[in-house]
């Protein structure tokens, strides 16, 4: 195998970390007790509710996204509590498992892994839930297992419709920092995020966006809890410290992150990886491939999910790519294992970068022996060329 020039780290998260963010990481760690570390603390946890787009806090956890959805369990609901979810894919599925393992009685609205959250069939079962037994309503919002981005806004309304006083937590562990994600617009309770997708950190911070009503709930919840406890975090927050050792070298990263998706602003980053998604969309076209979603509206803009023929192992074709272009690129997860594999084009990503990892598919397609046509690449430059600025 070649190894000379960089990999290319194509998996929807971990995502390329920019030289940028390394160089701040790679800093001398200092007394997380030192009014230096309060700075820190400080820019923090005010920078990344604009990222957010929350004024409510934001609790940092040195977790990985998993961390933070058990945080934002634990902390809100009780035993027993019933909440409902969506089989919209593979973290739809683990998030709701972790819930029955910590014993609540999850209702999961079946799905195929094509689709987003149907917000008709969310009305039909808040409709009949007149006892409001339903404590919370937990959905994904970018389903990287399947590259579906479910319409966050539709569940709000629905929810409201109903009068329903359900909790909505939702997952934008690979939508923050990559796609349009409002948390107080879209009265969102608790929201769920990672490190290691949009916000281009390497992995190891979770994170809690939370609501006044999430921030009563907790204080009524009788989960025991004791690391994820939001209280003593949000008072060590109020002087930029933590009721722990923080994880203070990816702090020095966040901060650069927040400071280079502020810079560059959100609505440009948004823009930036709809206009890559899209381009990465006409190349599976080109090549004539099946994506997993079926619903233009819900197509991702952070990862894109082919479908190899069938006969074809998309594992193999992975194996191939790596082993020859030293390209990583996303597993089949769950029931798609083996069928699709995924292309990450979130994070610090570019047109470039993109057209690399796109060459890599179809050479790649091309020494596994896929049938597919050519072209997918010319229909990526062809739009991209078209929609330079
Ligand atoms: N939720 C989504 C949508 C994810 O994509 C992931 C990981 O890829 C997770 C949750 C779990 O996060 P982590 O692997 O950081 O624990």
């Amino acid at each position: 195998m070649n190894r000379a020039g960089r990999h290319f780290l194509q998996i929807p998260g971990p995502t390329n970390v920019p030289d940028r963010i390394l160089r701040a990481i790679d800093r001398a760690t200092i007394d997380h007790r030192s009014a230096e570390f309060a700075e820190l603390g400080h820019a923090c946890l005010t920078g990344i509710q604009s990222i957010f787009q929350a004024k409510s806090p934001v609790i940092i956890f040195p977790a990985s996204g998993t961390g933070a959805w058990e945080a934002a369990i634990v902390n809100t609901l009780n035993p027993g509590d019933k909440v409902l979810t969506f089989e919209t894919g593979h973290f739809a599925m683990l998030w709701a498992k972790m819930g029955r393992s910590l014993g609540l009685c999850v209702d999961m609205v079946p799905g195929d892994w094509r689709h987003g959250v149907d917000a008709a069939q969310l009305a039909e079962k808040l409709a009949a839930d007149s006892e409001h037994e339903i404590k919370a309503v937990m959905a994904v919002h970018n389903e990287t297992s399947t590259a579906i981005t479910s319409n966050i806004p539709t569940v709000r309304a629905a929810l409201d419709a109903a009068k329903h006083p359900a909790l909505l937590m939702v997952d934008a562990v690979s939508s923050l920092g990559a796609i349009d994600y409002r948390h107080d617009e879209w009265g969102v309770d608790v929201t769920i995020a990672g490190a290691q997708k949009g916000l281009m950190l390497p992995p190891g911070l979770g994170f809690n966006a939370i609501s006044d009503k999430a921030l009563c709930a907790s204080i009524r919840s009788r989960f025991p809890r004791s690391y994820f406890r939001w209280i003593e975090m949000l008072e060590n927050n109020e002087k930029g410290f933590f009721p722990y050792t923080p994880a203070t070298n990816l702090l020095y990263g966040l901060r650069e992150s927040i400071a280079m998706l502020q810079e560059e602003s959100l609505p440009a980053v948004f823009a930036r990886h709809a206009r890559l998604a899209e381009a990465t969309r006409r190349a599976v076209r080109g090549w004539g491939l099946e994506m997993v979603p079926l619903v233009p509206a819900e197509f991702s803009n952070a990862v894109t999910a082919v479908f190899v023929p069938d006969g074809f192992d998309e594992a193999a074709l992975r194996t191939l790519i790596l082993d020859r272009f030293n390209m990583s690129l996303g597993a089949g997860l769950g029931k798609l294992a083996g069928k699709a594999f995924r292309i990450g084009h979130l994070g610090s990503f570019n047109e470039l970068m993109l057209m690399g990892t796109l060459s890599g598919v179809e050479m790649g397609l091309t020494l596994a022996g896929i049938p597919h046509q050519k072209g997918g690449v010319d229909a990526a430059i062809e739009y991209l060329t078209e929609t330079a600025a």
